[in-house]
């Protein structure tokens, strides 16, 4: 396997890895001018997807900040299309009176976002906004869109860099297109 692409299951490679880490410095930026002036700032991964982005973010986030987490599930096992998500370990963490940002791996329908920023919001926060690595263009509506998208792709189902299929491939240190005869 190499960082930026060549895996014997993978298909095509859409970013390699050095795409990846100039994307999340430059989103990294973005977040942490925002929050210079909004503290106390939390900052809520939605796992499992987001555990690579979030870990690689706060490493470029100069600013104070707290962890609290939540574990969604739309894809179950092999399953390539979305069922409706649920949340399979609860909100846990500081949300109250404190400046919110949700990270997701992907943005597809919009439903987890959703289902997330809701939660968040019945804590009464101080401000939610939301970032995503990935965001599938023209699926979710426009009311959904995250304040943070570090690349919009087509409507493709793809792996690595903690995106899975049935649990594999979290591990690739780029995001890529498995072979479809592996998608079964
Ligand atoms: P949504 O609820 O927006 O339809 O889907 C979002 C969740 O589904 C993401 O948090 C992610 O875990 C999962 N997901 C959506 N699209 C993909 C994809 O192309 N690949 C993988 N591995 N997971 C995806
Ligand atoms: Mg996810």
């Amino acid at each position: 396997m190499s960082s930026n692409g060549s895996h014997p299951d993978i298909e095509r490679v859409l970013f390699p890895s050095d795409a990846i880490e100039a994307r999340v410095n430059e989103l990294a930026e973005c977040i942490a001018a925002r929050y210079a002036a909004h503290t106390p700032l939390t900052l809520l991964p939605v796992l499992s997807g987001s555990f690579v982005f979030a870990a690689d973010l706060i490493r470029r986030l100069p600013n104070k900040l707290k962890i609290a987490l939540i574990q969604t599930s739309a894809y179950p096992g092999r399953s390539i299309t979305a069922v409706a998500p649920r949340v399979v370990h609860e909100l846990a963490g500081e949300i109250t009176d404190r400046h919110v940002l949700i990270v997701d791996d992907i943005l597809d329908s919009g439903q987890t976002m959703s289902l997330v920023r809701n939660l968040v919001e019945a804590e009464r926060p101080a401000s939610v906004q939301s970032a995503v690595l990935l965001a599938k263009r023209g699926k979710a509506s426009q009311q959904l869109r995250p304040d943070y998208v570090g690349f919009e792709i087509d409507d493709l189902f793809v792996v690595g860099y903690g995106l899975d299929y049935d649990d594999h491939y979290r591990n690739l240190p780029f995001i890529g297109v498995l072979k479809p005869e592996l998608m079964r």
